[in-house]
C-alpha cells in the first residue's frame, strides 16, 4: 500500500506522517517512511537544491523537472520495492503537491505535470491520499515555533500563492475522490491521526 500525506506548510503533514508510521509499527506492520523531496540519497541532495536556489527562483519548469527527477528516485529506490513486497510506503508529500504548486502556484501546465509524473511513476499512483487542508492564514500562526529558516521559507511565498496551492490541492482531491480523503487541518492531531488509521485499517482490511 502506497500512502501520501499532503496539505501546504504548516498544515501538519509531518506530524502525521509521524504518527502514522509510529502507529503502523506497534502493530506490527512493515512500514518505511520517505518524503518528497528527499527520501533517497540523491533525492536529499536535490532537496538541498531546490531548498538553496529559491532566491534566485528557479524557473518552473525547472522545478517540475528537479521534483520529477527526485519522484523517479523515490519511486524506483524505495515505492516500488516496498510496495511490490506487499509492505506500507508513507510518503510526506507526493504527486499532488507538484500540481498544487508548480501548476496551480506557478502555472506549468497540469497536463504536463501529469504526463511527466505517470512516466515516472510508471503509471502507478498511490493507493490512498490524505489532504491535510487548512487557511494559509492559520497555518502561519503555527509554524511561529518551527525555525527562523522554515519561517522565511513559508513568507518568502506570499499568503496569496498558499492560498492558490490549497486551491490546486483542493481541485486535485475533488478529481480523485476515491483515492484522496480531505480531512479538516484545525481539528485536533489526534482526531485527525484516529481518522486516517481508521481508514488505513479499512484499506488494511484489518
Ligand atoms: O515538505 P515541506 O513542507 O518541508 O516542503 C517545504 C517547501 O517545499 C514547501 O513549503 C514549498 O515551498 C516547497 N515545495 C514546492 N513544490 C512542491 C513541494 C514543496 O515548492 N511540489
Amino acid at each position: 500500500l502506497w500512502i501520501t500525506v499532503e496539505g501546504i506548510g504548516g498544515s501538519g503533514k509531518s506530524t502525521q506522517v509521524r504518527k502514522l508510521f509510529k502507529w503502523a509499527q506497534s502493530a506490527g506492520i512493515d512500514a518505511v517512511c520517505t518524503r518528497e523531496p528527499g527520501g533517497t540519497k540523491a533525492g536529499e541532495q536535490l532537496r538541498s537544491l531546490l531548498k538553496s536556489v529559491w532566491t534566485p527562483k528557479l524557473d518552473p519548469l525547472t522545478e517540475v523537472l528537479l521534483f520529477e527527477a527526485d519522484r523517479r528516485e523515490t519511486y524506483t529506490k524505495i515505492i516500488r520495492p516496498i510496495t511490490g513486497q506487499g509492505h506500507l510506503a508513507i510518503s510526506d508529500r507526493g504527486i499532488d503537491g507538484t500540481i498544487a504548486y508548480q501548476g496551480f502556484g506557478k502555472s506549468v501546465d497540469v497536463g504536463l505535470i501529469h504526463q511527466l509524473t505517470r512516466l515516472v511513476t510508471e503509471e502507478t499512483v498511490p493507493d490512498l491520499t490524505f489532504l491535510i487542508d487548512i487557511d494559509p492564514t492559520v497555518a502561519r500562526q503555527r509554524i511561529t515555533s518551527r525555525t527562523q529558516d522554515e519561517i522565511d521559507q513559508f513568507d518568502r511565498e506570499a499568503i496569496d500563492f498558499q492560498e492558490l496551492v490549497r486551491q490546486g490541492f483542493l481541485h486535485e482531491a475533488r478529481l480523485n475522490p476515491g483515492r484522496v480523503t480531505v480531512i479538516d487541518g484545525s481539528n485536533d492531531p489526534n482526531e485527525i491521526h484516529n481518522l486516517i488509521v481508521h481508514i488505513v485499517e479499512e484499506r488494511l482490511g484489518r
